[in-house]
Parts: structure tokens; C-alpha cells; sequence
């Protein structure tokens, strides 16, 4: 099976792909040098109406098999994205400019892992024991799909994105409209062409390709829509809220993050200094968990300091189809400058550019890289805490690091921003870490390492990072819903409880 022809057409809707009805042609460029890897035609509203159409005449049947029957379909889904692997790594890498080695190591293999978790997930749907709870009834939860799921992706890991809104929805029992970033539509494509391959059937999961401000609101709109699953920027997120309450839709907002690195005394330097620089350039720093912002207390933090700009001058920047490239260009022209704005604006109020803070001419590979959005990894002190680069997500290689005195200071400035989506402690003490995870606001901490993530846990923000779980057992309580089944045990006609509105005992 081919999954990557594409032809024109950029729409999956009811098991086939079909070119949008929008006017305008689309280009997938890739960032790496500009080359046009698809050109398509994006979703007008109309394409969004069949696409919910198709997914709501698909609700009945698929919503009644058993979790068994949707459970072997994930796992005949896992195992054909496995086969798959090496084609959706290459058209991820072509169509994003990540790495091919962070495609190959992490962005595919993850989603089969989680294919294969929601397969076992499926058929684990838990809720309180049924029971004669009020001494004259036996009640009982079901455990519900919620209908047709709106979905919403952005471009940074357009195939774990698509994955993690995809597989619990339809593990649950919903069918499924996902509309992935129109920048990097390919692999959400193929994994829905994947689906079908699968024997899920036609409708169970549509793709539609278009713009946020068309397709996206007229998905969050629609009223055959029941619930909205977001993730992308907060004030997109907020704009997706407000719409979906207009028509009292559930909501699961992930959005964006400023994660905390936060250096303690105690703590290995070595493994701090590559762990922040793994965790700040991990996709070109394109990532919502990525390190952004270094605390490390003052008699570490000249090492610190040193450590990051040396390894940040080694990395290798090129090809990213190349194995040995480390680091790719960011998604888009853009993009890169909206990065570099961050940190020319950040030159201009007095910060220290310690390395990088520019694009790059050559690769590593002799890559010419002034064709692509390339920008060098870029280290940034001596700015304050109200600072832009501080407060703001950049979404880009570059981190700022801070030093701090005591340690409630460093957990003070850690919970400094509107964000809290992932942070991380590093100590070798106890007491530290434990105090660190209690009190750092944010849907996951890590201690001594950071960015890690599995499928059995969950992933999701506090604050303005969003609501709602993403992975693990706890999405599925984002896609269902809990109704209460309550059986009268006594066949008296006459109940007790009736005197509280008629009559006397
Ligand atoms: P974005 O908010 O610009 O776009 C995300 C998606 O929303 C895209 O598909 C876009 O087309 C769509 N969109 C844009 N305007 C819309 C509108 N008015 N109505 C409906 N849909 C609309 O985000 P992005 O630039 O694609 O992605 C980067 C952002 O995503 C960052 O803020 C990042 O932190 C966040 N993110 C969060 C998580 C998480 O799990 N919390 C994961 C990945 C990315």
C-alpha cells in the first residue's frame, strides 16, 4: 500500500482523498531549502461540512462494536505504521525540516507505542463499582463516547499530534475530524490512510486540510461537533474556547509553555549542562515541554553558563535528511523570524548574547544553508525576569538562563509566567526534589531529566498551558462520558421519598 501520493488532494473524508473545494493552492514547502514537497488544495467550509457528515454517519456503528473489535483495529493500525516507518520518518522530516534522526527515533516510533497502548486502553475503561448505593436503587456508571470529536493540531509534531488526538478519541467509541496545521499536513494523512488500511471504518477518522481562521472555526462551530480537542498556541486556544462555548462543547485545550529548568546547588553539573541543551534544542526548540528558561543557582552558574554556550558551538546544524544532523531548520521562513525578532528585540534591551543569536551560512555537511530557516542555537543572560524572552514562548533554539540565590527563589521564579506545562528539578537531594515537584505549577516535573515521555502517563498543562490529559488512561477520560444508571429495587409504588413534595408520611 502506498501511503504517500498524495495527488492534489489534501482532504480524507469518508475513506478517500479528495481535493478541497478552497480556491487558493497550497504549497507544503520544505524549510531546509524552499523546494515545494506537495502542493494541494486547501478545505473550504464545505469540505469541513462532509468531513462532519461522514463522522457522524459513521457514530452508530462504530460506537456499538465492542472494545475488543476496536481494540484489534488499533493494533492492525500499529503494526501497519510500523511497516511504514521509514516513509512517514522521510516525509515527516520533509515537510517539518526536523532531523530524520529525531523522526526515525522518536517522532514514529512513539506513535506505534501509543497505537498499541490505546489498543490495550480500548478495552480498559474504568468507573465505580455498580452498587445499591442508596439502599433502594442499584446504580451503575456507562462510560460513553461523546460523539463526533473536532480536532485541531499544529505543526510541531504533526504526526504524534494527530496520533494523540486520534487514538483516544476513537479508542473510545467517537469518530473523528482532525484538522492538522495547513502547513505540515502529510503524515496526519497517511496515518488516516493508515486507519482505513486497518479496517476502521470510512468516516471513523476524516482529515481535513485548511486554514485556522476558515476550517478550523467552522469545525469548533459546527453543531454536529460535540466535543473540541485543541492543541496549539494559548491565544488560539482561548478564540477555539470561546467559540465551542457559544454551542456548549466539551473542550481539551493543550497550549502553550515557558518550561523551567531549575539548577540547584547539589546537583550533577555535567548532567545539567547536556540535559538543558537537549532539552532546549530538542526540534529546534519547536517543542511545548522544551527547556526555556535555566534558574541554576549561583556557585553553579558560571559552569552552567559555559558548559551550554560550548556544546551549543559544537552542534551540528544541516541537512536534516543527513543522520548526522543534529539540528534541522525551524518550520518555516516565518517562524524563524518571528525567533530572531525575540532576540534582536532582546539585544536592544541590554541582554548578553552568549553564542548564536544568528542564522548560519554553512552546515556541517557543506550544506548551504541560507536557503533554509536556519537560526543557530542561542544562549541569552542577563536579562530580568519581566523580560520578553523571559515571559514569552519563543519556539525556538535558544534559552535563557538566570541565576538564583536561595531555593525559594528558584521555585518563586520558576512559577513566574502565565504558563505551566512541564518543568524540571535537578538535585541529588531528596527533600529538593521533593519539594520542587509539590511546588512547581505544571502538568509534569521531571527530576534530572527533561522531556521524556510515555505513553502510559499523562500529558497535559496547568494555567494558561490548557486543560485536559493527553496519553495514558486519563485521555480516555477526556473522550467519554460518565452517565449514571439508576434501577429502583423495590417496585413500591408508593416511595418514602415523595412525602418531600406531597403529602405526609
Ligand atoms: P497555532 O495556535 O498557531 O495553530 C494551531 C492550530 O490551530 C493550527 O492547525 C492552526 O491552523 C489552527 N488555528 C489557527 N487559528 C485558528 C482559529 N482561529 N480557529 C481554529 N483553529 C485555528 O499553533 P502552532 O503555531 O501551529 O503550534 C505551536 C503552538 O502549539 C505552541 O504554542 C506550542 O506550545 C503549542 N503546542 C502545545 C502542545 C501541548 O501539548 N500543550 C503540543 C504541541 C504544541
Amino acid at each position: 500500500m502506498d501511503l504517500t501520493t498524495f495527488g492534489s488532494g489534501a482532504q480524507y473524508i469518508a475513506g478517500r482523498l479528495t481535493e478541497g473545494t478552497g480556491t487558493e493552492p497550497f504549497q507544503v514547502v520544505n524549510p531546509a531549502d524552499g523546494s515545494v514537497v506537495q502542493e494541494v488544495r486547501l478545505a473550504a467550509t464545505a469540505d469541513v461540512d462532509s468531513a462532519v457528515a461522514a463522522a457522524k454517519a459513521a457514530l452508530p456503528e462504530w460506537s456499538g462494536v465492542t472494545p475488543g473489535a476496536r481494540s484489534e483495529a488499533l493494533l492492525r493500525l500499529a503494526g501497519i505504521l510500523a511497516d511504514h516507518a521509514e516513509e512517514f520518518a522521510r516525509v515527516e522530516t520533509a515537510q517539518t525540516g526536523k532531523p530524520i534522526k529525531l523522526s526515525t527515533e522518536f517522532d514514529v516510533p512513539g506513535t506505534v507505542d501509543n497505537t498499541s497502548f490505546f489498543a490495550g486502553a480500548a478495552r480498559n475503561l474504568e468507573g465505580k463499582a455498580a452498587g445499591e448505593w442508596s439502599g433502594d436503587h442499584t446504580s451503575y456508571v456507562r462510560r460513553e463516547a461523546i460523539g463526533v470529536v473536532g480536532s485541531i493540531s499544529p505543526w510541531n509534531y504533526p504526526l504524534q499530534m494527530a496520533a494523540w488526538k486520534i487514538l483516544p478519541a476513537i479508542a473510545a467509541g467517537n469518530t473523528i475530524v482532525l484538522k492538522p496545521a495547513e502547513l505540515t499536513p502529510l503524515t496526519s494523512l497517511m496515518f488516516a490512510r493508515a486507519c482505513t488500511e486497518a479496517g476502521i471504518p470510512d468516516g471513523v477518522v476524516n482529515v481535513v486540510t485548511g486554514a485556522g481562521r476558515s476550517a478550523g472555526e467552522h469545525l469548533v462551530s459546527h453543531p454536529d461537533v460535540a466535543m473540541v480537542s485543541f492543541t496549539g498556541s494559548t491565544p488560539v486556544g482561548k478564540r477555539v474556547a470561546e467559540l465551542a462555548t457559544a454551542t456548549v462543547k466539551r473542550t481539551h485545550l493543550e497550549l502553550g509553555g515557558k518550561a523551567p529548568f531549575v539548577v540547584f546547588d547539589d546537583a550533577d553539573l555535567d548532567a545539567a549542562v547536556h540535559g538543558a541543551v537537549a532539552a532546549s534544542l530538542i526540534n529546534s526548540g519547536q517543542d511545548c515541554t522544551a527547556a526555556t528558561r535555566a534558574y541554576v543557582q549561583r556557585p553553579l552558574y558560571e559552569a552552567f553558563v559555559a558548559g551550554v554556550a560550548e556544546l551549543y558551538a559544537a552542534i551540528r546544524l544541516g541537512d536534516p535528511m543527513n543522520p548526522q544532523t543534529d539540528l534541522g531548520p525551524l518550520v518555516s521562513y516565518t517562524h524563524r523570524d518571528r525567533v530572531a525578532g525575540f532576540v534582536e528585540r532582546a539585544r536592544g534591551y541590554g541582554a548578553t548574547i552568549v553564542t548564536g543569536g544568528q542564522a548560519p551560512a554553512k552546515g556541517h555537511d557543506g550544506t548551504d544553508l541560507s536557503l533554509g530557516a536556519y537560526y543557530r542555537p542561542t544562549l541569552i543572560t542577563g536579562v530580568a525576569q519581566d523580560s520578553e524572552v523571559v515571559q514569552g514562548e519563543i519556539f525556538g533554539p535558544v534559552l535563557v538562563a538566570l541565576p538564583f540565590d536561595s531555593d525559594d527563589e528558584g521555585l518563586r521564579l520558576a512559577n513566574d509566567t502565565p504558563y505551566g506545562l512541564a518543568a524540571s528539578a535537578w538535585t541529588r537531594d531528596i527533600h529538593r526534589s521533593l519539594r520542587a515537584t509539590r511546588e512547581i505549577a505544571a502538568g509534569c516535573v521531571w527530576v534530572n531529566d527533561h522531556i521524556p515521555i510515555i505513553s502510559e502517563m499523562p500529558h497535559g498543562g496547568y494555567k494558561s498551558s490548557g486543560y485536559g490529559k493527553d496519553m495514558s488512561q486519563y485521555s480516555l477520560d477526556e473522550y467519554t462520558q460518565v452517565k449514571h444508571v439508576m434501577f429502583d429495587t423495590t417496585a413500591v409504588a408508593r416511595k418514602d421519598w415523595h412525602r418531600t413534595i406531597f403529602g405526609d408520611r
